[in-house]
Formats: structure tokens, sequence, C-alpha cells
């Protein structure tokens, strides 16, 4: 594994003489999003600068993902189950695990499991997987139990059996801990942002169109880096400002970024099958817009 130092920069294009030892080489991975819960709601709810004159309906999609490359699949987060999703007030549609099985992949067999953040609704059914490394940011974990969970405000989107979950974890040798950026595989990398969590990171993946970058909650929606629209739930405001110019570097152009909870994000990409229709969509595809 090659570490990146703090503040990576935008890796070098392919030039001529390049051919053979950048992009060239590197195997592009699929990326699936599998929807598997959904909630009801208007755009003032998602943002901290709000406007009365101007709030129109804004539903929120949950998403786990698939990172499939030709020797490897890696999951991005394990969402929430039913009992949690109705706890929250949330509409479940499936199970995460079921809904990936329909795309062939089964939880059981995933050996990486990455972790964009601790809250309930992306680590929620780890257990799922129980041949997985997990990958967090140091960062995250260290807040999870730390002094900032005093406030109510910061932990009420964390599980306690969920962080309880992850500390069984981290004593089975099951954590993968990264610190800032770390390169995990060829064409895939993990870059610590901060802003809704402390310890948040996205994903940057090499796909057949160019390098994505998966922002889950770094960018809820596509509002939020586009329009520079800060989430309302959120540790840091400046750190979430700087994830939205972060993003834009590791990501070859905006349509390449994937917010984390976007309803768009099921109409701008195709279904991954007829069977999978309103529920997988392929994102190293082109977006129809
Ligand atoms: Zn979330």
């Amino acid at each position: 594994m090659q570490k990146h130092p703090v503040g990576i920069s935008r890796p070098p294009q392919a030039a001529c003489d390049d051919i053979g030892m950048t992009e060239a080489t590197l195997e592009p991975y699929e990326i699936y999003a599998v929807k598997y819960a959904w909630r009801d709601a208007t755009r003032n709810d998602h943002l901290i600068f709000k406007d009365p004159h101007d709030d129109p309906a804004m539903p929120m999609d949950y998403f786990v993902w698939a990172i499939v490359g030709k020797h490897k699949t890696y999951v991005l987060d394990s969402g929430f189950d039913r009992e949690e999703g109705e706890r929250c007030g949330r509409s479940f549609l499936r199970h995460p695990a079921d809904g990936l099985r329909m795309i062939g992949v089964e939880a059981e067999n995933i050996g990486d499991l990455i972790i964009s953040h601790l809250h309930y609704d992306h680590i929620g059914t780890w257990d799922d997987f129980p041949k997985a490394k997990l990958y967090l940011q140091n960062a995250e974990l260290q807040y999870a139990v730390g002094r900032q969970m005093r406030h109510h405000t910061l932990r009420h989107s964390f599980t306690f059996s969920h962080i309880e979950g992850v500390i069984r974890a981290l004593y089975d040798d099951r954590v993968h801990f990264s610190e800032a950026s770390e390169e995990i595989a060829p064409g895939l990398s993990l870059h610590h942002v901060g802003g809704h969590t402390v310890g948040l990171q996205v994903v940057r993946v090499w796909t057949r169109r160019g390098w994505m970058v998966m922002a889950v909650d770094a960018s809820h929606y596509y509002m939020n880096f586009e329009e520079i629209q800060p989430y309302r739930t959120v540790n840091h405001v400046g750190d979430m400002l700087t994830a939205y110019g972060t993003m834009a570097k590791l990501a070859d152009s905006p349509k390449h970024i994937i917010p984390g909870h976007d309803p768009l994000v099921m109409q701008r990409y195709p279904a991954a099958s007829k069977e999978t229709e309103g529920i997988v969509v392929r994102l190293d595809a082109d977006p129809l817009y």
C-alpha cells in the first residue's frame, strides 16, 4: 500500500511518455449504488442557511455502494436495518445485503468494507460482513468515542451498539485505520475530509470514464457542492466547505462526483439491469444529464 502525503495534489494525467505508468495500466472499477431506504423532506430540512421563500420537496435516498474490480469487490458503507430505519422514521425498502445480492455481491464473502463515517445510516449492518476488514479514518473512531459525544446535537446520528460493534471489530483485528489519504489498491484511494463528522472520508475510484469521487456525506445532494450550501448535520462548517474543493480536485469533473443521498442519482444513471430498475444504478456509466 502506498501512502500519500496530506493534501494530495491532483495526480498527473497520462502524458504520451507516461503511458504504461499511470492510468494506462490501471484496471477500471465498476460502481453501483443500491438504494435501500428513503425519507420525505423539503430543501430547508437539509440546509444551515435556509430560504423561507423557496422550500421545494427534496426527499432523501439512502444507499450502499459496490465498487467492483476485476479481482476484488469493495463495499462502501453498510446502511441500516429495518429496526433502525423504523426507529428513525425512515421508509425502509430492503436490507442492504439483499440489495447487494441483486447484483451478485454476497455480503458474507466481502473482505473489504469501506466505512465513510460512523453515522447510523452508514455502519448499521456491518455484521452482515463477517469476513470484512473495516476501513476507517483514525479520526472517526476517536470522534465517536471522544468528548464531543457529550453533545446530543452531535451524538444523535450515532447509535451506541454500532460503535460498540466497531470496537469489538478493532479488538478482533478487523479495523484498518487510515490517516489523511491512502491508496488501498491501484485506482482506489481514501481521503479524509471531515466537516460532516471529524473523520469523514471520501473514496476516489478509477473507472472507465475517469476518476470518480464517492462523496457520501461530504455532499448529501448535488446542490451542496454545486451551490456551496453546507448540509445541516455538521461538526465543522469550514471543513465541510473545504471538502467541496478537495473533491473537485480529486474528480475529473463535477459530473464525476456522486453525492451520498440525492434521489437525482437514480435519475441520472442507468439501472444496472432490467431487474434492478429503481433499485440499483450503475455510476461508472455516462450520466444521462
Ligand atoms: Zn448519511
